[in-house]
């Protein structure tokens, strides 16, 4: 429910509101607007104190928000949301923003002559995984903090924020201490306890759609991080699973604009993980900026045949050149630059 003040609203009747609001069990959160103060009120059924709120002073109405979720909502926040990393901005009306790299951190050779690759053909943040979640366990599992101080390398050299991983809410504090930005995986985008726990550090979350989540759960996630006062997240769509089995998944590029008109986050694809073949990436790449994705997240390896996991998903470093080449004109065409 969101308790909408009066222009003339004292300070002394915002705080009787927000006193009320509490006493009656609910957290209630200021939402100042360019012309009114607005008050959010979470908690389960709201609506059951509208009455007693319509009734105390300076407030001019109480509306319900519609959707199951409310924070990252539209409703509840109509602005779009900007995320910084670094000096890299990423959502609506900040430049297209890419991050780049190996699916897995292999080795520090592996890692830095990508990332020195990628930087210089453009690219933004640095991705690489640490810690990685796979399908079965004797796949490679990733370095884990060896390759947390790979990243830490190839950042302080490059200049590239780092996008890397978080598996268990255990590692999150280590794994904090090198990430720009914790990614959350596909497998864990309803590990509401890993949810919570990156929510409670104050840094970028990238958000990957679940294997089959529906975009309202997608966004009930992103309302488990922000539920917890860390607003900055960006969401990911990396494809879904459908009856097709032709490509690794279906990429859902519908989810772009869907997304972006029911909340305020920014949002990403993964044009990578969305086919699982490196000849399909580059025109999903260009077709997710096209539908107004507000960046891209791309796997790339010096030599995707030898890669460890996601090989045949990644591109070249020089098909990650052509890539970049080919986003610059289609962003140019597009006012995005
Ligand atoms: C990844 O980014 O390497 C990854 C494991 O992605 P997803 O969680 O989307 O499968
Ligand atoms: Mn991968």
């Amino acid at each position: 429910m969101l308790i909408l003040m009066g222009h003339q609203a004292t300070r002394d009747q915002v705080d009787n509101v927000l006193r009320h609001v509490r006493e009656h069990g609910f957290e209630p959160i200021e939402l100042p607007g360019a012309d009114r103060l607005a008050i959010g009120v979470l908690g389960s059924n709201p609506a059951q104190i509208r009455d007693a709120v319509i009734a105390l002073p300076g407030v001019v109405d109480a509306v319900p928000v519609s959707k199951p979720y409310k924070q990252v909502g539209r409703e509840w926040h109509p602005e779009p949301t900007v995320v910084r990393v670094g000096e890299v901005r990423i959502g609506t009306g900040a430049p297209f923003a890419v991050a780049a790299g190996p699916c897995a951190v292999e080795s520090r050779d592996q890692l830095l002559a990508t990332a020195r690759a990628v930087r210089s053909s453009g690219a933004h943040l640095l991705r690489g995984g640490a810690y990685k979640p796979r399908t079965s366990p004797y796949s490679f599992r990733g370095l884990g903090a060896v390759a947390l101080e790979h990243l830490a390398e190839a950042r302080a050299e490059t200049g590239l924020p780092v996008v890397t991983e978080v598996l268990t809410p255990l590692d999150v504090e280590q794994v904090a201490e090198v990430a720009d930005v914790l990614q959350v995986g596909a497998r864990n985008a309803q590990n509401f306890s890993l949810l919570e726990a990156v929510g409670d550090v104050g840094k970028p979350v990238l958000l990957k759609r679940g294997l089959s989540s529906t975009v309202e759960e997608w966004l009930l996630s992103a309302e488990y991080v922000v539920s917890r006062g860390n607003p900055q997240v960006i969401l990911c769509e990396r494809g879904i699973r459908t009856f097709e089995t032709a490509t690794r998944n279906t990429l859902d590029l519908s989810a772009v604009p869907l997304v972006h008109s029911l909340s305020h986050l920014p949002v990403l694809v993964d044009p990578s993980h969305a086919t699982g073949q490196r000849h399909l990436v580059p025109a999903m790449a260009l077709a997710a900026a096209a539908a107004g994705a507000d960046g891209l997240l791309v796997e790339v390896h010096p030599r995707p045949d030898e890669a460890l996991s996601d090989g045949p998903q990644s591109l070249t470093l020089e098909q990650f050149s052509e890539l970049m080449e080919g986003l610059r004109h289609l962003i140019g065409a597009l006012a995005r630059a």
